[in-house]
């Protein structure tokens, strides 16, 4: 005979591993954080500094000024470009105005974008995969924009027209899914069958890392919860990837506040994760509303290990070092960014 207990699931927690801050993120963070410091504030950053809300709300906070573009910043004043990275024209701009710039781009960004000189130089014809208007792929198209051509998804690749079939090279975004950028390059191929790949991956290790945990996770999520911004691509695309693997249901919220009772309705097995931009202080207050609805059990799915630490900005390390003589040599995670209670 079967008793009611053992016909109600047990209610539990799978925790994604890694997730949330990447040493992009952290680098660009510690950055703002270490300028409105040294500087004062008030300190400009042009966008956003990573795609958070509550990162930015903070930093607003503490004295940040997010602008769309430098002509809104004071002639003289400090200006930090965000993890996304600009163009070489932006650049231009802040020299014709005076600005002093740091420069907080993602080197795993830079990178992409060096590929992109690179290729211009022997005169390829780029194809970006990429998402229409996203500022990473403003800043890398805008390294050559003679040469490069947006791809977005596979169903934009019909409409793509080249010089020359047997010159052309695919780069991407570094926060696309894995696995649709794959199925866009398998479509390029089959119209340009010389078409070259990048030399190492663009997408980075920290989007692959979050994607692979949600993919180990998803078959046995009945909810996947994808804690980050609804501007952050590598956050939606954690969102699609769970869906696509097996989770019954998934949504992205910024915030606790976000989540509906109604969607635990016959849950038992909860995913949980977050973006490359997300502090862990959002995770923790989603695992507290969760365990005071029965999810307590809380297990680690890890799919990776991560270690990875970028250096500050060059020009900040060398500001910090004249005028306070302390080691910036290091991104550190900033405590401040752990304290729930002062934060949101
Ligand atoms: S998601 Fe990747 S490319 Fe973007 S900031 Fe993080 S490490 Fe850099």
């Amino acid at each position: 005979m079967t008793t009611p207990a053992e016909t109600t699931p047990a209610k539990k927690v799978l925790l994604a591993a890694p997730r949330g801050y990447c040493a992009g993120v952290d680098r660009a963070v510690v950055t703002v954080e270490k300028a409105l410091e040294l500087y004062g504030a008030p300190v400009y950053v042009r966008k956003q500094i990573v795609h958070n809300k509550h990162v930015v709300q903070t930093l607003e906070r503490r004295g940040a000024i997010f602008v769309d573009e430098t002509d809104e910043v004071p002639e003289g004043a400090t200006v930090i470009f965000s993890a996304h990275g600009v163009a070489p024209v932006v650049h231009e701009e802040a020299a014709a105005r005076s600005l002093k710039t740091i420069d907080a781009t993602c080197p795993l960004v830079t990178k992409v974008h060096r590929e992109a000189v690179r290729f211009a130089d022997e005169d390829y014809d780029i194809l970006l995969i990429g998402h229409e208007g996203h500022e990473e792929v403003v800043g890398t198209a805008g390294e050559a924009p003679d040469h490069v051509t947006l791809v977005d998804g596979p169903d934009d690749v019909d409409n793509v027209t080249v010089r020359d079939p047997e010159k052309v090279v695919w780069l991407s975004q570094t926060t696309l899914s894995v696995d649709e950028t794959m199925e866009t390059v398998d479509r390029l191929k089959q119209r340009f069958p010389a078409l070259q790949s990048p030399p190492s991956d663009d997408i980075c290790y920290a989007t692959q890392n979050r994607q692979l945990a949600v993919k180990k996770m998803a078959k046995d999520t009945d909810l996947m919860i994808v804690v980050g911004s609804r501007n952050s691509s590598n956050s939606v695309r954690l969102v699609e990837v769970a869906l696509e693997h097996g989770a019954r249901a998934g949504h992205l919220v910024d915030y606790a506040d976000e989540l509906d009772e109604a969607w635990l309705e016959g849950v038992s097995t909860v995913g949980v994760t977050s973006g490359a931009s997300v502090p862990e202080v959002l995770v923790r207050d989603v695992l507290t509303w969760l365990a005071e609805r029965g999810y307590a059990d809380v297990e680690a799915v890890v799919a990776a290990e991560e270690t990875l630490l970028f250096s500050l900005p060059t020009e900040l390390r060398r500001d910090l070092k004249a005028r306070k003589g302390e080691d910036a040599g290091q991104v550190r995670h900033d405590a401040a960014f752990e304290d729930a209670g002062s934060l949101h």
